[in-house]
């Protein structure tokens, strides 16, 4: 089979070339076009047509610095199929350093949208309409919310043979088989059949180094499992491990929050996991592990009022070995940061 030219918004890439272009999105009040920047990675060889898209969510900035380094990597003469970046999908909340659209929706609950609808609404339609439509896999990348770090972790629908293949080879640490959520790019993607898995990593508004390099090799590494580049989906010793269920610890009282555990740590069923005191030190109430598992998220700002959501934890059949797979990425990854 022949490799074709890729059209993407009115624009031809031919095969074996890359190009930049923007996409006219929508308007701002002053009738000035508002732009989102893509690019096209175009193979000389036919195969996947992979979405890697990130900032979905306006102030989530790894995924922007891992589209950035991973597109530095790739060859369009090397490459089987084509790449289809989009590092800012959310260019209004960007711009604003906000997670949500100027309206306050959140454009990840918006999906798939309408042509005549809100601002919100309108975005999502055309990004399904003029992307997602011209793919075949999606990777889409994510932090965690403002004041709140996620340790690196796959999100996926794993009853897909391919989506969990994806999910696998990336190689982050921990995989949680989630369940989608309506409005949601990945909730459309999988109606349509298109194989989506979804990387957590990080805090809003922060450029967190680990979760960078561990997407840039996440993604890579599922390149050469859909044999879109050439090579073992490799130099992974850690296997992924898959979370049977996850939740959130929320504060018991208001106050100011002392954690005493970190991302990644394997923690033991009534453990105390820090403390919330008043200012003047009078209440006092620990924060204690309901069950055994692994921290894959926690607030990293210490004001909290009763019922905010805490830490994050994972559990799974085998602890032990997920606590294997973390220090395993870590130390694969060579990257030591006070927080995990
Ligand atoms: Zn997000």
């Amino acid at each position: 089979m022949v490799q074709q030219a890729f059209e993407i918004a009115n624009t031809l890439t031919p095969p074996g070339s890359r190009q930049i272009m923007q996409l006219a999105l929508a308007q701002l009040y002053t009738q000035s076009p508002l732009t989102v920047p893509l690019e096209v990675v175009h193979g000389k060889q036919p195969g996947p047509v992979l979405l890697i898209c990130a900032a979905i969510h306006g102030d989530e900035l790894n995924g922007i610095e891992v589209v950035n380094q991973l597109l530095a990597r790739i060859n369009p003469a090397r490459l089987r199929g084509t790449v289809v970046a989009v590092p800012v999908v959310n260019v209004f909340g960007f711009i604003h350093k906000s997670r949500y659209l100027p309206d306050r929706r959140d454009l990840n609950r918006c999906f798939p949208g309408s042509e005549k609808g809100s601002l919100g609404s309108r975005v999502a339609h055309f990004f399904i309409d003029e992307v997602v439509s011209k793919c075949t896999h999606i990777i889409d990348l994510h932090t965690g919310a403002i004041h709140r770090a996620n340790l690196p972790q796959i999100r996926a629908k794993l009853d897909c043979t391919v989506t969990r293949q994806m999910a696998e080879a990336f190689g982050a640490p921990v995989i949680l088989d989630a369940s989608i959520r309506d409005g949601s790019l990945r909730a459309v993607a999988e109606t349509r059949g298109q194989p989506v898995i979804l990387y957590e990593a990080g805090e809003a508004l922060r450029f967190d180094p680990l979760a960078i390099k561990g997407g840039v090799r996440g993604i890579l590494n599922v390149m050469r499992r859909l044999e879109m580049l050439k090579g073992q989906a490799g130099k992974v010793h850690s296997m992924p491990m898959i979370a049977k269920s996850s939740s959130w610890i929320r504060a018991e009282q208001d106050g100011l929050l002392q954690l005493k555990t970190r991302l990644g740590e394997r923690v033991a069923k009534g453990q105390c996991l820090g403390t919330i005191n008043a200012p003047l030190g009078v209440a006092h109430c620990d924060v204690i592990a309901p069950k055994a598992g692994i921290v894959i998220g926690c607030l990293t700002m210490p004001l909290v009022n009763e019922g905010d959501a805490v830490v994050h934890i994972a559990t799974f059949e085998e602890v032990k070995q997920a606590e294997l797979s973390v220090e395993r990425f870590v130390d694969e990854l060579d990257i030591h940061p006070e927080t995990i």
